[in-house]
C-alpha cells in the first residue's frame, strides 16, 4: 500500500510566496530573490512530506501564480496580445507569465490580463486558457522538468503533476468561432508526449494527470477524447506509471469510461462521493491501482479513521493491498498549512483544535491510515482519534438543543412574507415615497488607510472601544451627510466597522471560531482566511443595529440596514461536516432573521441581505442543482420573512450569470435585487427581462472594480438599455457592488454623476 499526495499548499505557512511575489511586482526585489523563495518552499514541502512518510510526493504543484497558467505557458498557449511583451528582449519568461496573469502597463503598452474564474466549486481562481480555431501548441516552459530535476538533486524522487490534456482544454474558452476547444486535442497531445519523453529520460516513475472533468457531466466527444489521449500515452510509454486523478465529485455515469482507461492508477474523491467505490470496484480491471481519497482536502476537520478504514477494507476485500493508495480527497492547496501554528488558546480553544487538521496534519493522517490498514497494526492512534471524535459528537460547545429545536420547528410560513410582492409594493411605495429611478449604493464606502489603521490599533489595544467607535461614528456621519447632500435616495452607513462581510458576522455569532494563520490561496498572491463554523450557530445579541440606528438618526432619508445572507456566510466559511450544509444554513438564516426583525423594530425601513455567493454554491452536477437551490433559497427566505409588508427587503448579487437560475432568484422574492451589470453592458439583465422578473431591479451602472469614473451619458445610456427591457417603475440606479476598495475622490465623482443620471432619466419620462 502506498500513500499519495495530490498537491501541497505552495503559499507557505507564513504566506512567504505572497510576500515575495508582491515585493517582486512592486520592483522592490529581484527575480533571483523571488526564485529563491520558491525554491525554499518547494524544498520544505518535499521534505515535510518525506518526513511524514509519504510515498508519492508531488512536484509541479508549486506555482508562482496559478497552475493552470503554468500549463498554458508550458504548451505555449499565449494569446496574441502578449506578443509585444515577448518581442521586448529585456523581458523574461517570468515577465510574460506575470503579464498574462496581471496585465501589462509599461513602455506605452496597455495589455489586459487573462480572465480568471473559479476552480470548480472551490474558492481558488485560475487563469482561463484562451484558444483559437486550429491553434498549434509547442513545448515552451520546462517548469515541470526543472522541478522534477530539482527534487531529484535533493534525493527525492517526486511524482510530476500535470493537468490532464482533456481537462486543460475544457478549463479554457474559445476565443474565435467555428470550433469546440476539445477539437484541439490532437494538436495538444504531442506536447504532453514530448514532455513525458523528457521526464522519462530522467527516470520518472509516477506521473499524475489531473482530470477533474471525469467527475462531471461529459459530452460524447469529451468522453472519446479521454480514451484517445490515454491510449496514445500508453502506446508511447508502455511502462510509465500513470495516475488519473478525479475529485470534487464521483465518477457516476463515467465509471465505465474511467475504469477502462489504459492508465495504472485512478484517484477517487471518496469524501465527496463514497458511494462510487462500489461501482468502481465492480468495474475495475485486474491491473489498475486505486488511490482512495479518504482524507478531506477541502475542510479542516480531523479524519474519522474508522470510517476511512471501512472504505479501505472494502477495497482490499476486492483487490490486493499493493494496488491501493491512501490519499487526501484532492490537492491540499484548499487546506490551510499548519495547525501547530495556532498557538493562541483564547483564539482557538484547545478542545476545538483537537478536532481539526490542516494540510500538514493531513499528511500524518494519510500515513497513519496506511499503518492502521496494515494487518496486525497496533492502534493507539485509532483509539485517540475515536476519542476526539466522540468528544466532538457530544461536546456542549457544539450542541445546543434550543438551536436544533428551532430549526426543526421552521414552518413554510416562516419562509414566506405575509403578503405577495404586489401587496407589499403598494405599502412600501406609500411608506418610502421614493422617486422613479431611485438611487442607492450597495453598502460599503471606501475603507481608507485611516479606517484600517484604527481597526488594527483597536485590535492591538492601542485604541479603546470608545475611541474606536467615535472615529467610526465620525466617518459614518460624514458619509451619511455626503450621500444626503448629493441627493441619493436610499442611504447606507458605509460598513466602516467591517473588515470582511463574512468575518464580521462570524465574530458575533456563537458557533464560530477563527484561526490566526489559516490562510488558503484564493488567486495569485491573494489568500483568504475563512472563519470556521464548529457548532450550532446562534446570535447572542444584535450585531448591526447600533450602527444602522446611529446612521438613521442623522437623516430623514431611509438608511438601508446591511446584512450578509445565510448562504454567503456558509459558502465563505469552513463549515461542519457532521451535519448537512443545509442544516447549518438554516441555523445562520434564523440568526439573520432575528437581526432583520431587530432592525425593523429599530425603525429601519429598508434592509439589504447580500447573497453574492448563492450561485457559486451550485453543485458541479446539474442533477443536484435543484436540491441545493431549494434549501439555499429557503434559507434566504427564512432570513427575510420576519418583517411587515412595509419593510423593503433588498438583496445583492455579483459576478454571476443568472440565466439558468433566474426562477430561483425570483423565488427568493426580495422586493429589490441589485446586480452587477455594467461590464456586460446590461447583457446580464436580459435574463431578468426574458423571465419577466416581477420584483424591482437595480442593474449596476458603475463598474466598481476599476478606478475609472463613468460619465453621466454612459450611465444614462445603460439605464435606457435597461428600461427598454424592464419597465421603468421596476428599476433602481446603483453601482455594481460595494465601494470598499475604491478611493473617495473617484467614488464621489462617480456617484455625483450617477445621481445626475437618475435625474436626467426622470426628467425624460
Ligand atoms: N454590502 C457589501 C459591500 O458593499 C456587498 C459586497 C459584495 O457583494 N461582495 O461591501
Ligand atoms: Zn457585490
Amino acid at each position: 500500500m502506498l500513500t499519495n499526495i495530490l498537491g501541497y499548499p505552495r503559499i507557505g505557512s507564513q504566506r512567504e510566496l505572497k510576500k515575495a511575489c508582491e515585493l517582486y511586482w512592486s520592483g522592490k526585489s529581484t527575480f533571483k530573490n523571488l526564485f529563491q523563495v520558491g525554491r525554499n518552499l518547494r524544498q520544505q514541502n518535499w521534505q515535510l512530506q518525506k518526513d511524514a512518510g509519504i510515498d508519492l510526493i508531488p512536484c509541479n504543484d508549486f506555482s508562482f501564480y496559478d497552475h493552470v497558467l503554468d500549463m498554458s505557458l508550458m504548451v505555449s498557449a499565449i494569446p496574441e496580445r502578449y506578443h509585444e511583451v515577448i518581442l521586448n528582449k529585456s523581458n523574461t519568461e517570468t515577465d510574460l507569465y506575470f503579464a498574462m496573469a496581471r496585465g501589462y502597463q509599461k513602455e506605452g503598452l496597455d495589455i489586459t490580463a487573462m480572465e480568471m474564474t473559479k476552480w470548480f466549486d472551490t474558492n481558488y481562481h485560475y487563469i482561463v486558457p484562451e484558444f483559437q480555431k486550429d491553434q498549434q501548441f509547442r513545448m515552451l516552459s520546462t517548469k515541470v522538468i526543472d522541478e522534477f530535476y530539482e527534487a531529484k538533486q535533493l534525493g527525492i524522487l517526486t511524482k510530476p503533476v500535470l493537468i490532464g490534456p482533456v481537462s486543460y482544454l475544457l478549463l479554457g474558452k474559445e476565443k474565435s468561432e467555428g470550433f469546440h476547444r476539445i477539437d484541439l486535442i490532437k494538436n495538444l497531445l504531442p506536447v504532453y508526449i514530448e514532455l513525458l519523453k523528457r521526464l522519462d529520460s530522467l527516470n520518472v516513475q509516477w506521473v499524475q494527470f489531473d482530470e477533474p472533468f471525469l467527475a462531471l457531466d461529459l459530452s460524447e466527444k469529451e468522453k472519446q477524447a479521454f480514451t484517445y489521449v490515454y491510449s496514445e500515452i500508453r502506446k508511447e510509454f508502455p511502462t510509465l506509471k500513470t495516475i488519473v486523478a478525479t475529485y470534487f465529485d464521483g465518477l457516476r455515469d463515467n465509471v465505465k469510461l474511467a475504469t477502462s482507461l489504459p492508465v495504472c492508477a485512478l484517484h477517487l474523491d471518496l469524501v465527496r462521493n463514497p458511494a462510487q467505490l462500489d461501482d468502481v470496484l465492480e468495474n475495475i480491471s485486474d491491473k489498475m491501482t486505486l488511490s482512495l481519497g479518504v482524507v478531506d482536502g477541502r475542510n479542516i476537520w480531523i479524519n474519522d479513521y474508522a470510517k476511512s478504514l471501512t472504505l479501505i477494507e472494502k477495497a482490499t476485500a476486492r483487490i490486493t493491498a499493493d494496488r491501493i493508495m491512501i490519499a487526501p480527497s484532492c490537492s491540499l492547496i484548499h487546506s490551510p498549512c499548519d495547525l501547530t501554528l495556532e498557538t493562541n488558546d483564547t483564539v482557538l480553544l484547545p478542545e476545538i483544535k483537537r478536532w481539526m487538521a490542516f494540510a500538514r496534519q493531513k499528511l500524518h493522517e494519510v500515513s497513519t491510515l496506511k499503518q492502521l490498514a496494515t494487518p496486525g497494526a497496533a492502534s493507539p492512534a485509532l483509539q485517540e482519534n475515536q476519542q476526539a471524535l466522540e468528544n466532538r459528537k457530544t461536546s456542549t460547545r457544539i450542541h445546543h438543543n434550543d438551536v436544533k429545536r428551532r430549526v426543526a420547528a421552521i414552518t413554510d410560513a416562516d419562509a414566506r412574507r405575509t403578503n405577495p410582492f404586489a401587496t407589499r409594493r403598494k405599502k412600501q411605495t406609500a411608506s418610502l415615497k421614493l422617486p422613479l429611478y431611485p438611487t442607492t449604493t450597495i453598502g460599503s464606502f471606501p475603507q481608507t488607510a485611516d479606517v484600517r489603521n484604527w481597526r488594527a490599533q483597536w485590535k492591538k489595544g492601542e485604541l479603546t472601544q470608545t475611541q474606536y467607535d467615535d472615529l467610526l461614528k465620525a466617518e459614518t456621519k460624514k458619509t451619511v451627510y455626503w450621500q444626503e447632500d448629493i441627493g441619493i435616495d436610499v442611504l447606507v452607513h458605509g460598513e466602516f466597522e467591517r473588515n470582511d462581510m463574512v468575518e464580521y458576522f462570524g465574530e458575533q455569532l456563537d458557533g464560530y471560531t477563527f484561526s490566526k494563520n489559516g490562510w488558503v490561496q484564493s488567486y495569485g498572491s491573494r489568500c483568504v482566511k475563512p472563519p470556521i463554523v464548529f457548532g450550532d450557530v446562534s446570535r447572542p445579541k444584535p450585531m448591526t443595529v447600533a450602527w444602522t440606528k446611529y446612521a438613521q438618526s442623522l437623516t430623514p432619508k431611509p438608511v438601508k440596514g446591511m446584512l450578509t445572507g445565510p448562504v454567503t456566510i456558509l459558502q465563505w466559511s469552513f463549515v461542519r461536516d457532521d451535519q448537512p450544509r443545509s442544516e447549518t444554513a438554516f441555523q445562520i438564516a434564523l440568526a439573520i432573521r432575528d437581526e432583520v426583525v431587530d432592525l425593523e423594530r429599530a425603525g429601519i425601513k429598508v434592509i439589504q441581505i447580500d447573497e453574492p455567493a448563492i450561485r457559486e454554491g451550485l453543485p458541479l452536477r446539474r442533477a443536484e442543482w435543484q436540491q441545493y437551490l431549494q434549501w439555499a433559497v429557503k434559507a434566504f427566505r427564512i432570513s427575510a420573512s420576519g418583517v411587515r409588508d412595509e419593510t423593503q427587503i433588498h438583496t445583492h448579487m455579483c459576478y454571476s450569470e443568472f440565466n439558468d437560475i433566474i426562477q430561483n432568484i425570483a423565488d427568493m422574492d426580495a422586493d429589490v435585487i441589485t446586480i452587477e451589470c455594467s461590464r456586460s453592458q446590461m447583457e446580464l439583465l436580459d435574463a431578468f427581462a426574458d423571465f419577466n422578473y416581477p420584483n424591482e431591479i437595480g442593474p449596476g451602472v458603475y463598474d466598481i472594480h476599476s478606478p475609472r469614473v463613468p460619465s453621466r451619458e454612459e450611465m444614462v445610456s445603460l439605464m435606457r438599455k435597461a428600461s427598454a427591457v424592464v419597465p421603468a417603475e421596476q428599476l433602481w440606479v446603483n453601482p455594481d457592488c460595494g465601494l470598499k476598495t475604491r478611493h473617495w475622490d473617484e467614488t464621489k465623482r462617480a456617484l455625483i454623476e450617477m445621481v445626475e443620471a437618475a435625474k436626467e432619466l426622470r426628467a425624460a419620462v
